[in-house]
């Protein structure tokens, strides 16, 4: 079988077209397991033809270290689904957790790559146990010890953390896991016997947290199981409190989902209080930032005047001016300075004012448009 024929070819708005008058209900969840797989590449093309013919969407990374996935599925093929992993040994009873807010519009189309790793967490795995991880607490028990004074600890990035956290937490400025884990372990050094509680937001990036905290000599490490998004379901299903307030952060095509009303993020743009998070819609930037409604009207979707500018142009000058420039897919880069953002945003809209324009370089690439039609 030809790989290259193994993976999706179609425009994302026909896809978006395809998914939005799809009839059948489809059910967003994710899973993880750290397991030996002997030949990722082989297995991928197996589980991509398995996958698709069960209208299986989402991003999955294969590596010899094991398999971590966030998918969608029509929700009458859930238990079909769970058949053919059931089917594979490797993924036999590997446990699910199913978004809680879910218009079943979470991706577009199956992704499955071939990494080195499940997670690009930058540790040198072989320098110490992977499997020596910390204890696995359910949501109640993890309440629990939070109220009895437990120190919490946010294994996220920092542009996560931004729209919704554990009440009371630490919160690294780190934008990467290499960066987060090496900060807390900094911030922690004279409590290393300390009753520390991790989470993320599936629990994934906790099992290597959490071992690397444990090879680092602290002594008392928890981890959420399942991350934020089973604790969302567990809470509800069980009627407790939730002390995880606002937005969890996600990744696929949602950005976010709901855990509770709780607004405790701030719109980067204005600095009032604001939940929503979203990319600056110029492609050449495509930056994740908290941006407010009234924000979002003001700079038309995008981080700042000079990326209004751009994406305001007629389509026809919009793609002259991209022309050689690199567009972002990535929807995983962040503004983290929110202060120097404002400080940009002041500075140009005062050019702005001044010359008309913040893209001199425009006025060459709309002669040559005009000169040319
Ligand atoms: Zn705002
Ligand atoms: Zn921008």
């Amino acid at each position: 079988m030809d790989p290259h024929r193994l993976r999706n070819l179609l425009h994302p708005d026909l896809l978006r077209k395809r998914l939005e008058h799809e009839e059948r209900p489809r059910t967003t969840f994710s899973f993880y397991r750290y397991v030996r797989l002997a030949d990722a590449g082989n297995l991928r093309h197996a589980l991509y033809v398995e996958w698709e013919a069960l209208g299986v969407l989402g991003r999955v990374y294969l590596a010899p270290e094991g398999i971590n996935a966030q998918v969608s599925i029509p929700t009458d093929n859930l238990d079909r689904f769970r058949s053919v992993l059931d089917a594979r040994p490797e993924f036999r009873a590997v446990p699910w957790k199913i978004a809680v807010e879910d218009d079943g519009r979470s991706f577009l189309k199956l992704i499955i790559k071939v990494k080195k790793k499940i997670v690009a967490d930058g540790l040198a795995d072989d320098a110490f146990d992977v499997t020596n991880v910390g204890t696995h607490l359910d949501a109640a028990t993890f309440n629990r010890k939070m109220e009895a004074g437990a120190l919490v600890i946010d294994m996220r990035n920092n542009y996560e953390c931004a729209i919704g956290h554990f009440e009371g937490a630490y919160l690294p400025k780190a934008d990467t896991f290499r960066g987060a884990i090496e900060e807390v372990k900094q911030v922690m050094k004279e409590k290393k016997d300390a009753e520390v509680l991790l989470y993320c937001t599936g629990g994934i990036r906790c099992e290597k947290a959490s071992a690397y905290l444990k090879h680092e000599g602290f002594t008392n490490v928890n981890q959420l199981h399942g991350g934020i998004i089973d604790y969302a379901r567990q809470i509800k299903a069980q009627g407790l409190k939730s002390n995880y307030l606002g937005q969890n952060f996600v990744f696929d095509e949602r950005l976010a989902e709901r855990i509770t009303d709780d607004v405790v993020g701030t719109c980067m743009q204005c600095g009032k209080p604001c939940n929503r998070i979203g990319n600056c819609h110029e492609a050449t930037c495509n930056m994740l930032l908290v941006q407010c409604e009234a924000c979002a009207g003001k700079y038309a979707d995008c981080c700042s005047p000079s990326c209004r500018e751009i994406h305001q142009l007629p389509m026809e000058a919009q793609r002259a001016w991209r022309k050689g420039r690199s567009t972002r897919s990535t929807k995983t880069k962040a503004i983290n300075d929110p202060e120097g953002l404002r400080k940009r945003i002041r500075e140009e809209e005062e050019l702005l004012a001044f010359n008309g324009t913040l893209h001199p370089e425009l006025s060459s690439i709309t002669r040559e448009n005009s000169s040319r039609a």
